[in-house]
């Protein structure tokens, strides 16, 4: 099941500048269900739960950590489930690791073309059931509040920098809400042309926290949303050989690589006191062809 003992790991020498950093290891949570995903998801199933819903619907990709994780939590809960995939091109091909296990927890897949999808068009096997609806990735200011509450479990008092990766922004909005005064919050973005996240991210912060800062860098997403390169794939390995931390190259990896690139720069100094959230999503390394990793 859930494995709540929260594990922080400390990388020494990291980086050219040879720092020592704190690494969440939200990944240790779970082996399928990725640990941001499932802090996020919480709050909107209690409100599920509370408002008498039935089932849960959501919306994602093929590969997407937050579907096998709602699938998991559901099954948890004894809630119906539906995912609503984006692409019909995989009804009638093999199902990704992700949805299989999605389908073994019990989640009932839908297919929509791209149009439908981003139109958020909901299928009409659906329109009977009382379901209660959760963003794609979980985004919104149930989740941000969600996953504030991994700082309640860990004492973030001494550093001066808490730094995640961003897809929807909601990890982040949720180490914002639970930020110490002068305690910066870094954003590494994964996804390319998004820029407007900074203004997604307020619009789910509650009122108080409007105006507490956050910083978010958009130059590390590799070309886009689940790209990767030869050089990446070095990157990971070399981090797992050097300080026993696996990596998957959708997200960590990319919170890695620009952590490690603003230290090199200097904007992040040997002084600083740095914690980096491993947000987990290790399942997703397991649509790389094999022998890419040596984890
Ligand atoms: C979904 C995901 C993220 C992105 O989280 P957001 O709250 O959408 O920004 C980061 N890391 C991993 C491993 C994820 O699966």
């Amino acid at each position: 099941m859930i494995n709540k003992n929260l594990i922080i790991q400390k990388l020494n020498n990291f980086s050219v500048k040879k720092v020592t950093i704190d690494v969440l290891r939200l990944d240790k949570v779970h082996s399928i269900v990725s640990g941001n995903k499932w802090f996020k998801l919480q709050l909107y199933l209690k409100d599920a739960l509370e408002n008498n819903k039935t089932c849960i619907a959501t919306f994602g990709g093929a590969f997407s950590n937050h579907i096998v994780a709602t699938a998991f939590a559901c099954k948890q809960l004894s809630l119906k489930c539906f995912g609503i995939i984006r692409g019909d091109e995989f009804v009638n091909t093999k199902l990704s690791h992700t949805l299989e296990k999605s389908v073994e927890y019990g989640m009932n897949l839908f297919f929509l073309n791209r149009n439908d999808y981003a139109n958020k068009t909901i299928p009409t096997d659906l329109i009977n059931e009382n379901f209660y609806l959760i963003n794609e990735g979980g985004y919104g200011n149930l989740g941000a509040l969600g996953f504030s509450k991994v700082f309640d479990e860990i004492n973030n008092d001494s550093y001066s920098h808490i730094i995640c990766a961003c897809g929807t922004g909601t990890t982040l909005a949720g180490c914002v809400i639970k930020a110490k005064q002068n305690q910066n919050i870094i954003g590494i973005n994964v996804l390319k042309g998004y820029e407007k996240i900074d203004e997604e991210i307020r619009n789910i912060l509650p009122k108080e926290f409007k105006n507490k800062n956050f910083s978010v860098y958009n130059e590390y997403h590799f070309n886009g949303y689940a790209k990767k390169n030869a050089e990446l794939i070095q990157f990971m390995n070399d981090l797992y050989e050097q300080y026993n931390l696996p990596t998957d190259f959708v997200y960590t990896a990319k919170l890695f690589y620009g952590l490690n690139d603003l230290l090199v720069k200097d904007i992040l100094k040997k002084s600083d006191k740095i914690l980096v959230i491993h947000s987990g999503g290790l399942q997703g390394n397991l649509s790389l062809p094999i022998n890419s990793l040596r984890f």
